[in-house]
């Protein structure tokens, strides 16, 4: 077991709501070594010191946003994982306690409550993995920090750590900035902290007095880093998965991507240390090995690759996925990939114009790609194939081609359409005022605008090619009441606004609050019950900006709340947009953001007038029976029967 999941918790008890929440909870658990915790009874509340031995430096990776109430999956803190383990191996313990917070409670609370979580532990240094989903929300949070105690320092790695990232590094929740691979930029910063000595001079560290850093020479050996897994600092039994890494770098130079830039060479992982992560996966019950190598098939050693995973599956008790290219994959590279248990792989085709190519450094060779599709298809393995649209060069004309040519050759079993990210580090970044591209200023910096395709055009083309294709862009889960559920961190809270005076001290106190969370109301008048209902809105936002809100009325009457008060709460809600509320600002169809309104209907009020005109502006989830919410419980789905969704966050 990984030393940061192996000890006891202490946990506040929450305070009461309407949902009659229980008095348990799991909070920051204690690596052993750790001094015991202390434990304070004041009143209701237990609170929890932990007192380090040594300056602890706490690694911490922020969750993409989950689009509706269900727990996140899939946050493994590899990152942080690989940072202990360095400091590990270069005697860095002696000085230092290293942590990783645990990945259950990042994925889990809001940003209050992982904020109390952190400061519980006292950190020296907080070092946090910043991609583009949680950068903004990491900043927030950071900035929380150092107000609570100035003597915290802050550090971030991370792809969104990038010297032409100019809003991330000059915030002033920043003191160090690890641009590019970020291992040995650390053990640096730590040697010079231990030493108490300048931090000034250290290969990629910005700091506010080197705001240019020397680039940072990247390892030369993954052995180095490889891996956290087998030194007990992460355990892929978890969630039964294990991301493995057996190659930093690329050999292809596509503009779109922040790999060529920051990776100038390839490194690797040897082969017994691949086979040693393998047979440690295959111990722990892991049931997919993620391999997050840039192009699997980049290696000239490729079949001989495969046969080291085939022969670590033998008896096939996982699947393996990643990313190749579809060009060069024969029959037989097709079927040794079958036989190793891949299951599924991921390609880019981006775009079929060679104008478009020319312009992303990416050239598709559409035989080769055709013949490598189908052999990894004849092999029964499930192809699912990336499009980009608003890549430069690219019209609507020429993107309908490549809809077209996948779709008439039958060349995936599924496709990805995204609208081009605009990333930090990368050459478009570098060339967009020369290409003339035009894009979102916050993650996850979709382009805007490009010389030959309007927002109009490429909304109308992410539309087009839900249709064409068959898919639906993450569509978050359809809404329901929660009911009663004694989780913690707390998923929601009923208020009756009619019983209730002071709503506000209804709600569960912010640090006991989970990241998603749901707001269900009750009232005869939501019209008349306005203000009050403004007031939860924006005090829940103030205490949680990076919330996944979800916004329950429940009308006791029909109609019970007009077109224009759900307009005044949306335009609250919408007030501050988050990164999920850009992400989906510019997808087509159903969704709208981190923020969702939802009217519960009588199942008879379905098709009143009243519930056509406010499906403008919320989900209606129609009840089997009227008056009744049908809360069951966290985890048990109600009679929801069909949504309707328009409302959108701006872009
Ligand atoms: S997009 Fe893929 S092939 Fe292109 S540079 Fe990045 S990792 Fe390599």
């Amino acid at each position: 077991m990984p030393d940061t999941q192996s000890a006891l918790y202490a946990h506040p008890v929450c305070g009461s709501t309407s949902l009659g929440l229980a008095s348990q909870w799991a909070g920051p658990q204690l690596p052993p070594g750790r001094a015991a915790p202390t434990l304070a009874q004041h009143g209701a509340h237990v609170t929890l010191a932990i007192m380090p031995n040594k300056p602890l430096v706490l690694l911490v990776q922020l969750p993409i946003p989950p689009a509706g109430m269900e727990p996140v999956r899939g946050n493994v803190p590899l990152a942080a994982g690989y940072l202990k383990l360095m400091a590990q191996r270069r005697g860095l313990l002696a000085q230092f306690d290293v942590e990783v917070f645990p990945a259950r409670l990042a994925s889990s609370l809001g940003d209050t409550a992982l904020a109390e979580a952190i400061l519980r532990y006292r950190p020296y240094l907080v070092g946090f993995t910043c991609y583009l989903w949680n950068v903004e929300r990491t900043l927030c949070l950071a900035r929380r920090l150092k107000a609570r105690d100035p003597s915290l320092a802050v550090l971030l790695g991370g792809p969104e750590i990038a010297a032409d990232n100019a809003w991330v590094l000059h915030d002033e929740g920043v003191d160090y900035a690890a641009i590019g691979e970020g291992e040995q930029t650390f053990i640096e910063l730590l040697q010079a902290l231990a030493a108490g000595g300048p931090v000034g001079h250290i290969a990629g560290l910005w700091t506010r007095s080197q705001a240019q850093p020397p680039p940072r020479r990247t390892l030369s050996n993954l052995d180095e880093i490889s891996s956290p897994y087998l030194e007990g600092i992460l355990d892929a039994a978890d969630e039964q998965l294990l991301l493995l890494e057996t190659v930093r770098g690329c050999v292809f130079k596509c503009k779109f991507c922040y790999y060529p830039k920051s990776y100038p060479g390839l490194a690797y992982v040897s082969p017994p240390r691949i086979l040693a992560n393998l047979q440690y996966a295959a111990e722990r019950g892991v049931r997919e090995v993620v391999l997050l190598d840039p192009t699997l098939n980049q290696r000239r050693d490729f079949a001989e690759f495969l046969a080291l995973l085939a022969q670590a599956n033998e008896r096939q008790t996982f699947t393996y996925f990643g990313e190749l290219r579809a060009e060069g994959i024969t029959p037989s590279i097709a079927e040794l990939l079958r036989r190793a248990n891949f299951t599924e792989v991921e390609v880019g085709l981006q775009s079929v114009a060679s104008e478009t190519q020319h312009l992303m450094a990416r050239k598709n060779h559409l035989r080769a790609f055709e013949q490598g599709v189908r052999a990894m298809l004849r092999a029964g393995i499930k192809v699912k194939v990336d499009l980009i649209i608003g890549l430069p060069g690219d019209t609507p004309k020429t993107i309908r081609q490549g809809l077209h040519y996948l779709q008439n050759e039958g060349l995936y079993s599924s496709v990805q359409v995204f609208q081009l990210a605009v990333l930090p580090g990368t050459a478009f970044r570098n060339e967009a005022g020369m290409l003339g591209l035009q894009y979102q200023s916050r993650p996850p910096y979709y382009v805007l605008q490009t010389p030959t395709l309007s927002l109009a055009e490429m909304y109308d083309l992410m539309d087009e090619a839900q249709s064409a294709l068959g898919i639906e862009y993450d569509a978050p889960p359809e809404p329901r009441p929660l009911g009663p559920c004694s989780d913690w961190p707390v998923r929601g809270a009923t208020i009756d606004l009619d019983a209730q005076p002071d709503p506000l001290a209804q709600l569960p106190a912010a640090a006991d609050r989970a990241q998603a969370f749901q707001l269900h109301l009750q009232a005869s008048d939501f019209d008349r019950m306005r203000p009050a209902v403004l007031a939860l809105v924006k005090h829940l936002l103030g205490e949680d900006p990076h919330a996944t809100l979800e916004l329950l009325f429940e009308p006791r009457s029909t109609p019970g709340i007009s077109a224009e008060t759900l307009d005044a709460i949306a335009a609250a809600a919408f007030a501050s947009p988050s990164y999920l509320d850009r992400f989906y600002s510019l997808l087509p169809g159903s969704t709208r953001g981190a923020k969702r309104l939802v009217v519960l209907v009588p199942q008879m009020a379905v098709h009143h007038p009243w519930a056509d005109e406010i499906a403008e502006l919320a989900d209606i989830l129609p009840l089997a029976v009227p008056g009744q919410n049908a809360m069951q419980g966290c985890g048990t789905p109600t009679q929801a029967q069909s949504v309707t969704h328009t409302a959108r966050a701006p872009a």
